[in-house]
C-alpha cells in the first residue's frame, strides 16, 4: 500500500465507528431539502469537535454552512450533501418493503453517506496537514437541497466557493470509479395561466381557458422538439389542470417544466423558446401568463487533472471492503430487480467499458474491484448542482460502491442498503480516496495550475448563473 494511502487509511479507520455513527444518525433523521436542520447541525458539531472553524447559515440558507482548517492558499473544499427524498422511508437492511418509524423521507440517494464521507476526507486531510505541517486550508462546503433545490447553486451565486483551488466530492453507487461524465444543466420553470371562468356551456364566448393555454404550449413543446439539439430533454407535468367542473371555464391551470441541455448556454437559450411556446400559448387563448423559474443548474465538467488524482487514490485505496454477509444481503436485494432491469445495466457496462469488465461484474452483487478513468464527451442524462461548483473552480468527483448492482437510483431500496454496513464500507473508501486527491493536490502546486489552465478552458473562468441573480431558494418547498 502506497505510504500516503497508509497514514490517511489510519486516521479514517480511527474514527470509523463516530462516522458510521454519524451516517446512521444523519440516516436517521432523513430531512428533505432546506429541512436538515438536525443533519446539518450533526455534521457542524463533528467539524467543531475535530478543531474545524465552521460558519453557519451561508448564502442566506440556514442549513448551509462551511467548516476550515488551516490558513492561506492552496484551498482545497470538501463538498457534502444530507437531504433526503420523499416517501422512500425504508427499515435499514431491510430486502422487503417496509417503512421505517422516522416519517415518509428516506435517504433514497445515499446523501447520508455523501455528507459523512466527505466529512471524513475533510477530516483527514486536516490531521495529515497537522501531523506533516503541510500548509493551506481545507474546507468542507454543507451544502443543502440538492435532489431539489439547487442549494449548491445558491450557494455558487452567493460566491461561496469563489475561493477554492479546487473541489472533490463523491456520490454513493453501485460502481467503483471517477466521474468522467458530464451531465445535463437544467432550469426548471413554472408557466402560470390566468383567464376567466365562465359557464361553459353557456357563455363559453365569455370564458378564457387557462387549460387550454396549457395544452396548446405543451403542443408548442412538443413541436419544437424536432428543432432543438438532440441532447435535450424537456419534460413537463401539470400543476394545476384548472379544476375537477368540465362546465366550468378553467381560469387558473399551470404547468412546471424541466429544461435540460449539455451546457448550461444551450438550456438558456432553448428555456427562451419554450418561454415563446407559453407566451404564444396565452396569446391564443386571450390568458394572461406568469412564468416563474423556480430552479436552475448548470452542466457538470468534470476536471481531468483532480479526476486524474482521484483515480490514483481510486487504485490504490481499491474497492470498498465488503464482507460476506454484506455480499450476500445485497444478492437478497438484487433477487427482488427485474431481470430486464439487470440485463439493461449489464449491457451498459458492455458499451462503457467492454466485454472484459463486463464479464467481472457478471454475477456479483457488489463490485468489488475498480474500473477505468474514461473520459466520455457525451452528458449523463440527469443533473447535479455540482455542476454549479465545477464552473467556479476544477472540481471532481468519484463514485464509490454503497449498494448492490442493478438498485434503482432514489428508491427505496438504496434507502434501506444506505443505512447497513454495506453503505458504510463504500463511505469508508470514498472517504480515503477523496483524502488521497485532496493531500496531493495540496502538496502539488503544479497539479493546481494545470487543473485551473484546464478549468478556464473549459469555462472561460467564469461562472454562468442559469437562473435570475435575484432569485432566492425557496426555504419552505413551495413553489
Ligand atoms: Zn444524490
Amino acid at each position: 500500500m502506497d505510504q500516503l494511502v497508509k497514514i490517511l487509511d489510519g486516521y479514517i479507520e480511527k474514527k470509523r465507528q463516530k462516522l458510521t455513527a454519524l451516517s446512521e444518525e444523519i440516516w436517521r433523521y432523513a430531512e428533505v431539502g432546506y429541512q436538515e436542520f438536525q443533519s446539518a447541525q450533526a455534521l457542524e458539531r463533528c467539524l467543531e469537535e475535530e478543531g474545524f472553524t465552521v460558519e453557519k447559515g451561508v448564502a442566506e440558507i440556514p442549513t448551509a454552512f462551511v467548516a476550515k482548517y488551516g490558513s492561506g492558499k492552496p484551498i482545497i473544499g470538501f463538498l457534502g450533501e444530507y437531504d433526503a427524498l420523499f416517501d422512500l422511508s425504508q427499515q435499514a437492511g431491510n430486502p422487503q418493503r417496509a417503512s421505517f418509524e422516522n416519517g415518509p423521507a428516506g435517504h433514497g440517494c445515499g446523501h447520508n453517506q455523501l455528507g459523512v464521507g466527505s466529512l471524513a476526507a475533510a477530516m483527514a486531510v486536516k490531521d495529515y496537514m497537522k501531523e506533516h505541517g503541510l500548509p493551506g486550508t481545507v474546507a468542507y462546503y454543507g451544502c443543502p437541497a440538492e435532489e431539489d433545490g439547487s442549494g449548491k447553486m445558491y450557494m455558487a451565486k452567493a460566491g461561496v466557493f469563489d475561493e477554492l483551488d479546487g473541489a472533490f466530492t463523491w456520490h454513493p453507487s453501485s460502481i467503483n470509479a471517477v466521474d468522467g461524465t458530464s451531465s445535463l444543466a437544467c432550469i426548471c420553470v413554472l408557466y402560470r395561466f390566468h383567464g376567466r371562468a365562465t359557464h361553459a356551456a353557456g357563455q363559453p364566448h365569455l370564458g378564457r381557458s387557462a387549460l387550454d393555454a396549457c395544452e396548446l404550449m405543451n403542443v408548442g413543446v412538443n413541436y419544437l422538439r424536432e428543432h432543438m439539439i438532440q441532447e435535450a430533454r424537456v419534460h413537463y407535468a401539470y400543476r394545476d389542470a384548472g379544476g375537477g367542473a368540465p362546465n366550468v371555464v378553467q381560469d387558473h391551470a399551470a404547468l412546471y417544466y424541466f429544461i435540460r441541455a449539455p451546457k448550461v448556454y444551450q438550456a438558456m437559450e432553448l428555456r427562451e423558446r419554450v418561454d415563446n411556446c407559453a407566451r404564444g400559448a396565452a396569446l391564443m387563448t386571450g390568458t394572461t401568463l406568469e412564468i416563474t423559474t423556480t430552479d436552475g443548474l448548470c452542466d457538470f465538467i468534470p476536471n481531468q487533472t483532480l479526476s486524474a488524482l482521484l483515480q490514483q487514490g481510486l487504485e490504490e485505496v481499491g474497492a470498498p471492503r465488503f464482507s460476506e454477509a454484506d455480499k450476500a444481503l445485497a444478492a437478497q436485494f438484487q433477487q427482488g430487480y427485474p431481470a430486464e432491469e439487470l440485463k439493461d445495466q449489464q449491457r451498459a457496462y458492455e458499451a462503457d467499458y467492454g466485454p472484459a469488465i463486463a464479464q467481472q461484474v457478471a454475477g456479483k452483487s457488489l463490485m468489488d474491484f475498480v474500473l477505468p478513468l474514461q473520459f466520455d464527451p457525451a452528458a449523463h442524462p440527469g443533473s447535479t448542482d455540482v455542476g454549479d461548483v465545477s464552473y467556479v473552480c476544477p472540481t471532481a468527483q468519484l463514485r464509490m460502491a454503497t449498494y448492490a448492482i442493478g438498485t434503482p437510483d432514489h428508491s427505496w431500496q438504496l434507502t434501506a442498503q444506505g443505512g447497513c454496513s454495506i453503505g458504510h464500507e463504500g463511505m469508508m473508501a470514498a472517504a480515503k480516496v477523496m483524502a488521497y486527491a485532496g493531500v496531493c493536490a495540496m502538496r502539488d502546486p503544479k497539479v493546481l495550475e494545470k487543473a485551473k489552465e484546464e478549468y478556464v478552458k473549459a469555462t472561460g473562468g467564469n461562472y454562468i448563473c442559469p437562473v435570475p441573480v435575484d432569485l432566492k431558494p425557496m426555504l419552505d418547498g413551495v413553489k
